[in-house]
């Protein structure tokens, strides 16, 4: 019988996945001649001929069995009639050849548990080789440089395979058959202990003993996969709190690495899904509710009633533990310095840790790509990212519409990503973070042109924030002018709102929209917002009511002056009494009390209506912080202290036109103090913004005749507000609608922006 020749296209994340090895087997397996070859545009091109059943079989095998890590977003085949006449199966060397499939090299994946069986078995020629790794695990995004995804294309081309990895490398039956990270203590990157000047530490093991120095309460920076982690003991205070000084971080919480599940679960509550997420091979940082047995040092997360948890995913993190003997977890802090992106270079991390680093563990690999830790959280029992970084970028959004024009998207100012996007697909970046200074700036520079070379994606046009300062702002209009395209400016919350849209294929919502700050068109700040979106069209429904920012930014740096503004805006007769009282937590204290009080009388102030401020005002008033020394800390410590609360104010939603009214909630919540528990006031606040929004936001769903009610924002990780909006929402029948694949936060926003301008008329 005389057989068929097919040409099939596979794309989607293929690449840095064990796809070639694994469809060499198959085809070997099924008796198929041909070959398979990497492509230059990320996706995979396999010739088999054969008969016509045994290659549709095949084709079925392809999506049933393909490698775990391995996503087919299309699998195009063509089949002939003629035959080349191959004679065997072959891999063959990659193609620089082009189509802009939408084919992306996978994210960095953890250790998987072959590879973890090898390093624990003393037998095996990798036993605790820290870079351990095979076809299915290992870094991938982070030593890419371009593409196609083969070694010398990676920073992994800098170390010469041994005969031995080779023999592997080279051999079918090989878990590590074409496995481009491929390496061994003979032939794979050294590490090296250092201390504070550079000078090696002879040891014999420098993971071990740098273990072993945390545990004894040193400071160790530690070059992980994607940048440098800041390790330090959980068991004592001291380290932390010279950490917190060096970092100019007075209350910021570190995030730990536990030892494995068991010792989290020593100190931390872990659920079903919560579980699941910790151990995935994405291995997010999951923050959990701390146990009633919590024992770790009080500062790591100071005031909160969680804490940022993660398990090790490389061979480097389980040699620390080897040498941490006593300990449960280890901090494990993004190496960087405030305002600044994560720290991926040696000399670099010399040159700005070693103030207050007593350690460096370094070894010989480059970081291509920065890549911090992801931060994913159960809001309202669904798993909410916080940070969508190492583990899951750039692995795209799917969207269920195709975009008319491939578009790039820049973010606001904080937790930045940039979105590359074409056809129904959304690249997301990794959490570029702070844009402000010239460091963040750079960072999102190359971090777009980057994914714009990975994705082959040529912009037509450009998405921004409607602030006209912002650095991506800047940044945005250079590359316009860079790439000839248009610019669309995306009013913030708007953008919040798109990505609702771009996520659950609706083509319109009322959504509830909560965050600190968001330039509003008409250039006060907003941040309360109630708002109709659909793709071409938005309007402002509704807000929260406008409140004095008395001495703008200041006012969400000592939340005391947002809580005096609402109150004497009120009329709140002991006002002034009570400005006075507090000044000790003003940095000039009497005097700048009566400023304030002055500013106030002249009415010469901005307003704003966000809905962080009212939770930072509420957070002054029940004597909760009095400083913002991190981003949402006073919410965030409301939050933390409504975590054991419950309802003890009844009050009813205070709506006025689109207006929901705070002023008479702060009142109430003075009135409350001294009769009612802090925490269950805290309790009432969160639950009356949460009630009077999902009232208005409803009124207005069904004024329209909408049935899908969105919360996004900031605002929308904390569980409890999230929670009692979706009951409230409905109660009333209607529909609500979260972020799950993108931060609700301004981490999120490029994707937002990116489906606006890639929709748009
Ligand atoms: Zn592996
Ligand atoms: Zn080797
Ligand atoms: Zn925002």
């Amino acid at each position: 019988m005389r057989g068929l020749k097919a040409e099939i296209k596979v794309s989607g994340i293929v690449q840095g996945v064990g796809f070639r090895p694994f469809i060499y087997r198959l085809a070997v397996s099924r008796g198929l001649k041909g070959y398979v070859r990497n492509l230059g545009d990320a996706g995979v091109e396999i010739v088999v001929e054969g008969s016509k059943e045994n290659i549709e079989s095949f084709i079925e095998d392809i999506r049933r069995e393909k490698p775990a890590p391995a996503v087919i977003n299309r699998l195009d085949v063509n089949f002939q009639s003629r035959e080349e006449g191959f004679r065997e199966f072959k891999i063959l060397e990659s193609l620089d050849k082009r189509e802009k499939a939408g084919s992306i090299i996978p994210p960095d994946i953890a250790i998987c548990d072959q590879c973890l069986r090898e390093f624990l078995d003393p037998s095996n020629r990798r036993h605790k080789y820290y870079f351990i790794t095979c076809t299915l695990c290992g870094p991938r995004y982070t030593i890419i440089e371009r593409l196609p995804y083969d070694r010398p294309n990676t920073t992994m081309r800098d170390f010469e395979m041994c005969p031995e990895c080779f023999r592997e490398y080279t051999d079918p039956s090989n878990r590590r058959f074409h496995a481009q990270t491929v390496a061994c203590p003979v032939c794979g990157p050294k590490a090296l202990l250092v201390d504070c000047r550079g000078k090696e530490v002879p040891c014999r093991d420098p993971f071990v003993e740098a273990g072993k120095l945390v545990s004894e309460g040193f400071i160790v920076a530690v070059k992980g996969i994607g940048g440098f982690h800041i390790a330090a003991s959980t068991l004592k205070s001291e380290p932390v709190r010279k950490l917190r000084k060096a970092k100019y971080r007075e209350q910021k919480p570190f995030a730990v690495m536990g030892r494995n599940l068991e010792a989290v679960e020593t100190f931390a509550e872990v659920g079903e899904v919560e579980r699941r997420l910790l151990t995935s091979p994405e291995r997010p940082i999951v923050l959990l509710n701390k146990s009633r047995e919590y024992y770790l040092a009080e500062d790591i997360a100071p005031g909160l009633h969680n804490i940022g948890v993660m398990l090790p995913y490389t061979g480097l993190h389980y040699l620390l533990f080897e040498g941490a003997r006593e300990e449960p977890a280890l901090i494990m802090t993004s190496g960087n310095l405030s305002g600044e992106p994560i720290i991926s270079d040696n000399e670099e991390a010399l040159k700005k840790l070693s103030r207050f680093v007593d350690y460096f563990l370094l070894h010989e690999r480059r970081i291509a790509q920065k890549c911090d830790d992801s931060v994913v959280r159960l809001v309202d029992g669904k798993p909410t990212f916080i940070r969508r970084s190492r583990g899951y970028a750039p692995a795209p959004v799917r969207l269920k519409v195709k975009l008319k024009r491939s578009v790039v998207a820049y973010g606001a100012e904080e937790n930045v990503t940039a979105c590359v996007a074409f056809e129904d697909k959304a690249f997301l970046s990794q959490y570029v973070g702070e844009v402000e200074r010239l460091e963040g700036v750079e960072y999102l520079d190359r971090t777009v042109r980057h994914l714009l070379r990975l994705t082959g994606a040529r912009p037509e046009r450009l998405a921004c924030d409607l602030h006209p300062r912002f650095a991506s702002t800047l940044l945005a209009r250079k590359h316009a002018e860079e790439y000839n395209c248009s610019l669309s400016q995306v009013q913030h919350h708007y953008a919040h709102a798109l990505s609702l849209l771009a996520e659950h294929d609706l083509e319109e919502i009322l959504a509830v929209v909560c965050d600190g700050f968001g330039y509003g068109v008409d250039g006060k700040a907003w941040g309360g917002e109630i708002l109709y979106c659909s793709v071409d069209e938005w309007r402002r429904l509704g807000h929260l009511e406008e409140q004095p920012l008395l001495g703008g930014d200041l006012a969400a740096l000592y939340p005391d002056r947002m809580a005096y503004g609402v109150l004497a805006k009120a009329g709140y007769e002991k006002a002034e009494e009570w400005l006075l009282n507090r000044s000790r937590w003003l940095p000039h204290g009497r005097k700048e009390a009566e400023t304030i009080m002055k500013t106030f009388e002249k009415g010469r102030y901005l307003t704003t209506t966000s809905a962080g401020r009212i939770l930072d005002a509420a957070a002054a008033i029940l004597d909760i912080c009095h400083r913002r020394t991190y981003e949402g800390e006073p919410a965030m410590k409301l939050e933390a202290k409504a975590h054991h609360g419950r309802r003890v104010l009844d009050l009813k939603p205070e709506i006025e036109g689109g207006t929901v009214k705070t002023s008479g909630l702060m009142i109430a919540l003075m009135e409350g103090l001294g009769r009612f528990r802090v925490e269950d006031l805290a309790y009432s606040v969160e639950e009356y913004l949460a009630e009077a929004l999902a009232e208005l936001a409803c009124s207005e769903a069904e004024r329209l005749g909408l049935k899908a009610v969105g919360f996004t924002g900031g605002v929308a990780f904390n569980h409890h507000i999230t929670s009692t909006f979706r009951r409230r929402v409905e109660s009333r029948g209607l529909k609500v609608y979260v972020n799950l694949q993108v931060p609700p936060g301004d981490g999120g926003l490029s994707l937002g922006q990116a489906f606006k301008a890639g929709m748009e008329k």
